[in-house]
């Protein structure tokens, strides 16, 4: 019971759009909740089933992410019907709903991307200003009052779609920041360690094959050595363009250690491992270069096998780039059975 809890508040830290739909959650049955009672009661039936329809969609939107883990349907819904609510509200009530107006901006801010809740905000105002020409004195009690609460609330709009969207560039900056390595540009260990992962849950689950390719460019010392740090670097940068240019679009590469490589092949199996093992050998060996010649690397391979954990995956594809080395370097290894059993392949 404590345990379980304890997992429900790390998700609630954890997941900022989760915690933000379970808070309206909150608000809808406490704060909704009793006006609806009340309109129902008093005869409103047009705001008290307004009001019910928003608590219980906040019901079901929070049940929705919480079981399917998703938050953008339930956000985008939750906007939706929250815009529709107080629109009918504000046109019901007049002066005194359209206090709800306000929140209502800020809460499409939080639920949906800064586009869609501007678009939201914009369409409620339409609505409202629409309703109060067409029908005189139904929302706003004179012109002067409609223009004050247009312009306050575009003030409102245009401010939160500021803050929202530099929120989210700075967050997205944040996240690109947090799993690339800032030199070549690949994906760090620590991205590396939860996209092996997944892939291992999705072996599990789906029997999804997958292949790892370790890399270590060979001799890489002397290039420093003989040429400075500074060439070492460009070298690493050309090779991980290299690598990036030769892969498909659904492999991962990530930068292992200092001029060590990871490269992670959904979909792949022992052929086609060592057939793409072959084809980064000889591209590399062909194109990549530094002052001193051609640069050459090493490569270990293995298909990850049913029930493994990927530490274990790993470091069979890291025996193999051992045995790789020491057997020559520019060559690759790739171990395809439970027992490890490996081939060896050269690019010469
Ligand atoms: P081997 O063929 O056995 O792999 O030999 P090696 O010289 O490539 O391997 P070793 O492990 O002896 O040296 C790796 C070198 O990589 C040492 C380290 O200074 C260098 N290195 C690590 N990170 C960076 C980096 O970010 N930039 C540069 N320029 N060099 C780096
Ligand atoms: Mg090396
Ligand atoms: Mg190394």
């Amino acid at each position: 019971m404590a345990t379980q809890t304890a997992r429900l508040l790390k998700r609630l830290r954890n997941d900022f759009q989760l915690s933000i739909i379970t808070l309206m959650g909150l608000f809808g049955v406490i704060g909704i909740s009793p006006y609806a009672v009340y309109r129902l009661l008093n005869g409103n039936y047009l705001v008290g089933i307004a009001d019910t329809v928003i608590v219980f969609s906040t019901l079901f939107a929070v049940l929705y992410a919480w079981f399917t883990r998703d938050t953008v349907k339930p956000g985008i819904y939750l906007a939706a019907v929250f815009s529709v609510g107080s629109t009918l509200i504000a046109i019901n009530l007049g002066v005194n709903g359209l206090f709800w107006i306000y929140p209502l901006i800020l809460f499409n801010f939080f639920m949906v991307t800064p586009g869609k809740a501007l678009l939201a905000t914009s369409l409620v105002l339409a609505c409202l200003v629409s309703h109060a020409l067409l029908v005189p004195d139904s929302v706003f009690e004179s012109h002067y009052q409609m223009v004050s609460f247009l312009v306050t609330c575009m003030m409102a709009s245009v401010l939160s779609f500021i803050f929202a969207f530099r929120t989210r560039t700075q967050r997205d900056q944040l996240q690109l920041l947090a799993i690339h390595d800032p030199l070549t540009g690949a994906r760090n260990r620590r991205a590396m360690n939860e996209e092996l992962k997944i892939a291992m849950a999705s072996h599990r689950r789906h029997s999804d094959s997958y292949g790892l390719l370790v890399m270590d460019l060979d001799h890489f010392k002397q290039i420093n050595d003989r040429f400075g740090h500074h060439v070492g670097d460009q070298v690493l940068v050309a090779f991980v363009e290299l690598i990036m240019r030769c892969s498909r679009k659904q492999d991962r590469l990530f930068r292992f250690g200092g001029e060590e490589f990871l490269l992670l092949l959904p979909n792949t199996e022992a052929e086609g491992l060592r057939a793409a093992a072959q084809n980064l050998l000889s591209r590399v060996a062909n194109e990549l270069e530094s002052p001193g010649g051609p640069v050459t690397v090493s490569i270990g391979g293995a298909i990850l096998h049913g029930g493994e954990h990927w530490e274990s995956w790993l470091q069979r594809a890291d025996e193999c780039l051992y045995r790789a080395k020491s057997e020559g370097r520019n060559r690759a290894v790739i171990a395809d059975t439970p027992s490890g059993q490996s081939k060896t392949t050269a690019s010469h």
